[in-house]
C-alpha cells in the first residue's frame, strides 16, 4: 500500500519525501544533457559560438544550478524551495538564448523543462501558469531590452509565439497533473481511511478479547447455525467442569446440565444453549452444571446478534456463576422450613390448652377470658403463617375453588380491619358490590385480601384512605386495594413480592412485619392461575390489583351443582 507521505508533491514539510532529491537531480540533469547536446550541435554549425559571453554565462549559471541540485540536502529543505531551480533555469536559458542568437535555433524551446516543472508542481494552477508565462516572456523580451537600441512593436511581437506555446504547455501539464493528483489524493485518502478503520478494528478486537478474558462471566458466541465462534477462558473451564466423567471433549448435548432439583438431567431441547441458539432470549435462567461436590449453579442469559439486513447472525450467551447465592438461598429455605417445623409442635400444644381453658371457661373472669381469646387468635394466626411457610417451601400450597360471594368476603375483611384502621386514623371505603359471585377459594381469597388491606393500613398516614373495588368483567374477577399511604419507591416495586423483602424506609421504621405477607398473597393468586400487580407513587399511595380468571362454563357447572344440592 502506498504511503502518501512518500509522494513527491506532499505538503511543504521537510524530511517527508525520501525520493525527492533523486527526482530533482534527474530533472535538472535531463535539461543539462539536452542543453549541452543542443550547444554541441550549434558548435558544429558555428564553431565560434562559445565566444559569446552571454552564452557562456548562461551555461555557467546552469552548471551552478546543477551543482546546487546535487549539493542541497533536499530532505531538510521545504518542498516549495525547490521551485527556485526552474526559475534559475529561466535565467540561464535567457542568457544562452540571447548569447546564441540565430546560431542556436530552438534553444528557447528548452524552456519547456522549467515550464513543465512549474506546471507539475503543487502550487495552484494559476500561479504555475502565470510564472511559466512570465518566465517564458522574460526569456524572449529581457535580451531584447538589454541588447536592441531601436525597439519597435514588431521586435516584441515577433518572438511571442514561444511564450504562447510554453504557456499552453503549462496549462496542459497543470490540468493533467492536477487531475491525476486529485485522483491520487482521493486514493490516498481512502487508503488512509481504510488503514485507520483497520487499526480501529484491531484495537477494538484487542480490547474486546482483553475484556472477555478478564470478566468473571463465561461468554459463548455461536453463529446462526449454532457453531461456536467464540468462547472465553472462563466458559472453557465451565465447559470442562460439566463434562461427563471419561469424556474430555463432550458436545453440548452430552454436558451434565441439571434442572433446579440438581438431580434431573435437562433434555437436550430444554437446555439453555439450545434454546438460545433457536432464537429464544434468556434472562437469568438458572441451571446446575456438573456433578458431585463440584456442581455449579449458573445464571444463563442470551441475546441474538442481528446483522445489517436484520437477519439473525448468531447468539451471545453469558453464564454467571451464582453457586454461592443459590446455596445461601437454599440454606435460608432449609432454615425457614426447620424453624417452621420446630414451631408447629409447641403451637399445637399452646392452641390445645387455650381451647381447653376457653371451653371450660365459665368460671373465668371476663377480662381473663378476653385475654385468652386474643392469645388464641394470635396463636391461630401464627399457626396459619407456619403452615403457609411450610406449604410454600414444600410446593404443596393448594387452593379449593368453589362458587363464593366475593362481596361478602370483602365486607367481612373491612369490618375486621375497622378497629385497627380507626386507631390508625385511616378511613376504609368499600366500593365493591355487596354481592359478587365468583369462583375462588373463599378462605385463601379472604387471607389475600386481609394481607393487602392490613398493609394498606400499616403503610398509610393519619387521615389517609383505603378504597376497595371489585368486579367480574371480561371473564375475570378483578380486586383492587388502593391506599393514599407512603407509596413504594420504583426501584423496590419489582421486589415487594419477594421473600422477606421490606423496603429500606419501612425496615428502619417501627411498622411491624417480616416481609412474607405479599409472598403468601402472590402464592394464593398464582394457585388461582391469576395475576397480581402493583402501581405506586412514593408519597401519594399504592394500588394492588388481583385478577382471577373466571371460566364461565365452570361457574355454570358449579352453580348447577349447588342448586341441585340445595333442592335435595
Ligand atoms: P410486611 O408488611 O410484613 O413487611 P409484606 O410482604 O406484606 O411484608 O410487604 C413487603 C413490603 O412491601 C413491605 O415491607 C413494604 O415495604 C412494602 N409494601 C407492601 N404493601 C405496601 C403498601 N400498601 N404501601 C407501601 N408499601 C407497601
Amino acid at each position: 500500500m502506498a504511503d502518501p507521505a512518500q509522494h513527491p508533491i506532499g505538503p511543504g514539510v521537510p524530511g517527508r519525501h525520501p525520493g525527492r532529491r533523486r527526482r530533482i537531480v534527474l530533472s535538472e540533469t535531463a535539461l543539462t544533457i539536452t542543453l549541452f547536446l543542443t550547444v554541441i550541435l550549434g558548435l558544429i554549425q558555428n564553431p565560434r559560438l562559445l565566444e559569446s559571453e552571454a552564452l557562456v554565462t548562461g551555461l555557467l549559471v546552469h552548471l551552478v544550478v546543477l551543482g546546487a541540485c546535487l549539493a542541497t540536502p533536499w530532505s531538510a529543505v521545504p518542498v516549495r524551495a525547490a521551485l527556485i531551480i526552474p526559475l534559475l533555469d529561466f535565467v540561464a536559458l535567457g542568457f544562452i538564448r540571447s548569447g546564441a542568437g540565430e546560431s542556436l535555433s530552438g534553444v528557447g524551446l528548452l524552456a519547456a523543462f522549467p515550464v513543465v516543472w512549474l506546471a507539475a508542481s503543487r502550487i495552484p494552477i494559476a500561479g504555475a501558469v502565470g510564472t511559466a508565462f512570465v518566465g517564458s516572456v522574460s526569456l524572449v523580451w529581457v535580451p531584447l531590452l538589454l541588447t536592441e537600441d531601436n525597439l519597435s512593436l514588431r521586435n516584441f511581437v515577433q518572438p511571442f509565439l514561444l511564450p504562447i506555446m510554453l504557456t499552453g504547455l503549462a496549462v496542459f501539464v497543470a490540468a493533467l497533473t492536477s487531475d491525476r493528483r486529485n485522483q491520487q489524493e482521493a486514493l490516498w485518502a481512502s487508503q488512509a481511511a481504510l488503514r485507520a478503520s483497520n487499526e480501529a478494528g484491531s484495537k477494538r478486537e484487542r480490547l474486546l478479547s482483553t475484556v472477555l478474558e478478564t470478566v468473571d462471566v463465561g461468554v459463548l458466541a455461536v453463529d446462526a447455525d449454532g457453531h461456536d465462534i467464540l468462547m472465553n477462558a472462563r466458559q472453557r473451564s465451565v465447559h470442562a467442569a460439566s463434562a461427563p466423567p471419561g469424556n474430555d471433549d463432550p458436545n453440548e448435548a452430552q454436558l451434565l446440565v441439571y434442572g433446579p432439583d440438581r438431580e434431573t438431567l435437562l433434555p437436550p431441547d430444554e437446555r439453555p444453549v439450545r434454546r438460545a441458539v433457536l432464537g429464544e432470549g434468556l434472562t437469568a435462567e438458572q441451571v446446575w452444571l456438573g456433578g458431585g461436590r463440584n456442581q455449579r449453579s449458573l445464571s444463563v442469559s442470551s441475546r441474538s446478534m442481528i446483522d445489517e439486513d436484520g437477519a439473525v447472525a448468531g447468539t451471545v450467551i453469558s453464564f454467571m456463576d451464582v453457586t454461592d447465592l443459590a446455596l445461601a438461598l437454599q440454606a435460608k429455605d432449609d432454615f425457614l422450613s426447620n424453624v417452621s417445623h420446630e414451631f408447629r409442635t409447641p403451637l399445637t400444644s399452646i392452641l390445645g390448652y387455650l381451647e381447653l381453658t376457653l371451653e371450660g371457661g365459665g368460671s373465668l373472669p371476663p377480662a381473663v377470658h378476653g385475654y385468652l381469646e386474643v392469645a388464641r387468635r394470635n396463636a391461630l394466626r401464627l399457626e396459619q403463617l407456619v403452615e403457609d411457610l411450610l406449604a410454600i417451601n414444600a410446593g404443596t400450597f393448594k387452593v379449593q375453588r368453589e362458587l363464593c360471594d366475593v362481596g361478602r368476603i370483602l365486607s367481612e375483611a373491612v369490618s375486621s380491619v375497622q378497629v385497627k384502621a380507626a386507631r390508625a386514623g385511616v378511613d376504609v371505603v368499600n366500593a365493591a358490590p355487596p354481592e359478587l359471585m365468583a369462583v375462588a377459594d373463599p378462605g385463601r381469597l379472604a387471607q389475600a385480601v386481609d394481607n393487602l388491606i392490613s398493609n394498606a393500613v400499616k403503610y398509610n398516614r393519619r387521615g389517609g384512605t383505603i378504597t376497595l373495588a371489585a368486579a367480574v368483567e371480561n371473564g375475570c374477577l378483578r380486586l383492587e386495594v388502593t391506599d393514599t399511604g407512603i407509596g413504594i419507591d420504583s426501584a423496590d416495586l419489582s421486589q415487594v413480592f419477594d421473600r422477606f423483602f421490606r423496603s429500606p424506609s419501612v425496615r428502619t421504621s417501627t411498622v411491624p412485619g417480616v416481609g412474607l405477607g405479599l409472598l403468601i398473597t402472590k402464592t394464593i393468586v398464582i394457585e388461582h392461575d391469576g395475576t397480581i400487580s402493583v402501581t405506586s407513587e412514593p408519597g401519594v399511595g399504592s394500588t394492588f390489583t388481583i385478577r382471577f380468571p373466571q371460566d364461565s362454563r365452570a361457574i355454570a357447572e358449579i352453580l348447577k351443582d349447588s342448586k341441585a344440592a340445595a333442592s335435595l
